[in-house]
Formats: C-alpha cells, sequence, structure tokens
C-alpha cells in the first residue's frame, strides 16, 4: 500500500530523503505528522521565526495526504442548510466562513511558493438522484442569499454533460472555487517551502511516546524533542499516540485507481477538466490527472484488511459511471485510510501546550492546510478562526475500544444502503 502501485509516487516531483533523528533536540514547536496538516503547521511556524522540527514516521507525504483523490472541495462535509438549522444562521455563517478560508489559503501556498502540483480550479457535485437535485437548488438558494456564494452554479439535468458524460447522474452544482491537484506534490512543495524557512524534517522517526509537562517531549527509539508546544497532526494515528483523543475517530480504507492515460478521450468524459465528485454517502470521485489519466475513487470498506485486488475492487465503480472504460487498462490502485469523525467535521483539539487537528472525514485536502495554519495562530495568540472550529461538538464513537469500530461500520453501511434506495 503506497507503494509502486501509487500513482503520485510513480510520477511525483524528486524530495530529498530527510535524516532521522538522532539524540535530544531543544526546539519552540515540535510537530508530529508530515502530511498536509503537519507541513502546513511546520511552515507557518518556520516563518513565524520559531524554531520547528517536524517528525515523521515514514516519509513526506506517507498518509492521506499522498494518497487522496486530490479534490478540493469547498466547506465542510455538512450542508449550509444543516448548519443552519443546527447552530442558528449567525454561528453557521461564521463557521462556513472559516471553512472557505481553505480556499485562499491553499491556493495562496501555491501560488506564493511555486509549488508544481497541476492545480486546476473547478469541482463538480453530481446529484445520484433527482431528489439530491432538489435538495441541491435549494442548498445553492441559500448558500447565495446567505453565505455570499453568488459564483455557485446550479447545471440543470440535461446541461449535466458540460462537465461529465454519464447518463448516470441528475444535473448537480458546479463550483469554480474548488479544483483538484496532485496531493503528493503538494505536500512535498508545502515541505520544500518549510526546510527553506528553516524548518527541520526528521523522516523515520516514529514517536512512541509523548511526555507532557511544562514543555512537552516527543519520545522516538532513536532521541527525543523537547518542545514549548506539540502539535500532533498525525490523524488517522492520533488516538495511537494520545489516549485523550482516542475514539473521536474511526478509520475507513478508501481506494483509488489511474487509468492508462486516455489521450484525446479523456476531455469527451470530463470536458471541462473539473474534479467530480456523487451525492451519496459512499461516493465516487474522479478526475483527469495532468497525464490525462482518470483517477477514480470508489467503495469504501471498513475492514483494514485490503481486497484482493485494488483494481477490480473499484473498477465496477468506474465502469458504472463511464461503460465505456469497463475494459480500459488500469496502471496503479492503492489505497488509505480516511479518519472521519462521528459527526464528519474535523476534530481541532487543545490541552494546554498541546495542539491537535484530525478526522478531517474525506473533506481534508483543502481544510488541513487551513487547520495547520489556524493551530500557529492559535498558538501565536490569534486564536479566533481556531475557536470557531474547535467550537465544534464532537462525541466519541460509542462502544469504546474493541466495539467502537465495529459499530461505526454498521451505522455507516446503514447510510450507503439508504442510498441505493
Ligand atoms: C484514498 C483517500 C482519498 C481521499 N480523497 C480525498 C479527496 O479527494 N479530497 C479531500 O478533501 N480529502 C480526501 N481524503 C482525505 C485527506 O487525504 C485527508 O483528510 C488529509 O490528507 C489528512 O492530512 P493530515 O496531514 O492530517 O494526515 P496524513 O496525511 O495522514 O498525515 C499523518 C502523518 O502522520 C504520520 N504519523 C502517524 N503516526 C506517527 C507517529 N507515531 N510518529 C510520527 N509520525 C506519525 C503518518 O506517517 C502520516 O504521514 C482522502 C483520503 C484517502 C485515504
Amino acid at each position: 500500500m503506497g507503494g509502486p502501485d501509487n500513482y503520485y509516487r510513480a510520477c511525483g516531483n524528486p524530495f530529498a530523503a530527510q535524516p532521522p533523528l538522532a539524540g535530544t533536540v531543544r526546539v519552540d514547536l515540535c510537530v508530529i505528522g508530515g502530511g498536509f496538516t503537519g507541513m502546513a503547521a511546520a511552515l507557518a511556524a518556520a516563518e513565524s521565526g520559531r524554531k520547528v522540527v517536524v517528525l515523521e514516521a515514514e516519509t513526506v507525504g506517507y498518509g492521506a495526504s499522498g494518497r487522496n483523490g486530490g479534490q478540493l472541495i469547498p466547506g465542510l462535509r455538512w450542508s449550509a442548510g444543516e448548519l443552519v438549522e443546527t447552530f442558528g444562521l449567525a454561528r453557521a455563517q461564521a463557521i462556513y466562513q472559516v471553512a472557505m478560508m481553505a480556499v485562499d489559503r491553499v491556493a495562496a501556498r501555491i501560488a506564493k511558493h511555486d509549488i508544481a502540483c497541476d492545480f486546476k480550479h473547478g469541482h463538480f457535485e453530481a446529484a445520484w438522484k433527482p431528489s439530491h437535485f432538489a435538495a441541491m437548488a435549494r442548498e445553492t438558494e441559500l448558500l447565495a442569499r446567505d453565505f455570499g456564494r453568488l459564483e455557485l452554479e446550479l447545471v440543470e439535468p440535461a446541461d449535466t454533460g458540460r462537465h461529465v458524460s454519464t447518463e448516470l447522474y441528475h444535473g448537480g452544482v458546479f463550483d469554480q472555487r474548488g479544483g483538484h491537484f496532485h496531493p503528493l506534490n503538494y505536500v512535498r512543495g508545502l515541505a520544500e517551502a518549510a526546510l527553506a524557512a528553516g524548518a527541520t524534517i526528521h523522516e523515520g522517526t516514529r514517536v512512541t511516546a509523548i511526555r507532557e509537562g511544562r514543555t512537552v517531549e516527543a519520545v522516538t527509539a532513536h532521541g527525543s524533542v523537547i518542545a514549548d508546544q506539540l502539535i500532533v497532526a498525525a490523524d488517522a494515528w492520533t488516538g495511537d499516540l494520545l489516549p485523550s483523543a482516542r475514539g473521536f475517530t474511526v478509520p475507513i480504507m478508501n481506494y483509488n485507481i489511474a487509468t492508462a492515460p486516455l489521450g484525446s478521450l479523456a476531455d469527451k468524459l470530463i470536458p471541462g477538466d473539473a474534479a467530480i465528485a456523487d451525492s451519496r454517502f459512499v461516493l465516487n470521485y474522479f478526475r483527469l490527472s495532468a497525464d490525462k489519466r482518470l483517477i477514480f475513487g470508489g467503495g469504501e470498506k471498513y475492514r483494514q484488511s485490503p481486497p484482493s485486488s485494488i483494481t477490480e475492487f473499484v473498477r465496477p465503480y468506474m465502469a458504472e459511471v463511464f461503460p465505456r472504460l469497463s475494459r480500459t487498462p488500469i496502471d496503479y490502485g492503492w489505497g488509505g485510510i480516511v479518519s472521519v469523525t462521528m459527526n464528519r467535521l474535523p476534530h481541532l483539539v487543545r490541552r494546554d501546550n498541546i495542539w491537535i487537528a484530525h478526522g478531517f472525514s474525506g473533506h481534508g485536502a483543502l481544510l488541513t492546510t487551513l487547520a495547520g495554519e489556524l493551530l500557529v495562530e492559535a498558538i501565536d495568540g490569534d486564536g479566533d478562526a481556531f475557536d470557531t472550529l474547535a467550537a465544534l461538538p464532537h462525541r466519541r464513537f460509542p462502544g469504546g475500544p474493541f466495539l467502537a469500530k465495529p459499530l461505526a461500520s454498521l451505522g455507516l453501511l446503514y447510510y450507503a444502503l439508504k442510498d441505493r434506495l
């Protein structure tokens, strides 16, 4: 998993291996995890003059950040309607506004550091059934009226083909502020920028324990880092490191494939080169790579064991959307862990000098850069936006250490089945 079968690794920009930690180091900020969250935090902290060290168990981008669908989906997993219903209009607007900051933060990083990650604008959410389209029409109206999202475009069912050439969908919403990118190249670009700003990154350095106190110590097999502040950006692995964070997320296996390059057919399948995701709970999501492959994600597994063939596991989902690709060669298939919270909103927490952001629930490609930066801003004393997200209510999955995952699986299966009706 994540080896030669990961398309992004096969074609990623070079990134020089960073040496493991050896000995004891004293810093202002220690970051655990070299994904989007950790690298965004390290970069922001190094820019503001802090001495910062990142400890990454494997390599930069080893986790979800180097494996995901590359879909940049503005907002949160909740609709604006759900936010208003739960929190009232004013608080919903504040939450949504913070979440939308992620769009500009990612674009700003790419522009400032000239990150070559095939960044493209445009995201299309395709309606799986007519009732989903009706809900999208209500949501688009609400977003334009109360959230200032005037640029969202409701695409009538008859016009679906402008974005995706399939009979499967019933219109949708086109969001020019969304988009897609090569995720591994983006995180490697953040890492290069963090190094240039003075951060130190240690790959192959797994943190085995955290010692809390006035300073905090991240312990590894060959040394430790003593820091004033610690950011835990280990997403799916956060609970392994910090018992207090355990139970707030469950890991869901998700799989992607990359077809052989499709040449001119690619632009016929996705004429506007947008990223496409459908409106189901367990969704299909797909887009074109720079070399005109279809990168397709579909199906979820609630057990960690991979399917015997990832390509054959995902292929039927792709063939359902594009029957003409049912025999197209698939060059790569890989999987990763999506870390999901109970309510599918991200979980940001502060405990004294320990800061945590995890559980981005499939929306992390944009939100993680924001989260990493907000943690650093909050450490700097500018915590308003951090507080807005940290105040989102979260509960542990029921069932404790043994039953949480099976119970969550059952719950998720229920929603997946509802979509099929
Ligand atoms: C297959 C797949 C498809 C996805 N598609 C999308 C998508 O299209 N759009 C979207 O918005 N989101 C998507 N996501 C989710 C998104 O990728 C994540 O939300 C995001 O990458 C999380 O970033 P992160 O930096 O918080 O965590 P990660 O990228 O997982 O980084 C955590 C890092 O911590 C390291 N680590 C763990 N334990 C330790 C330790 N003890 N010591 C040191 N280091 C440690 C890991 O090695 C890892 O590199 C997808 C996820 C997957 C798996």
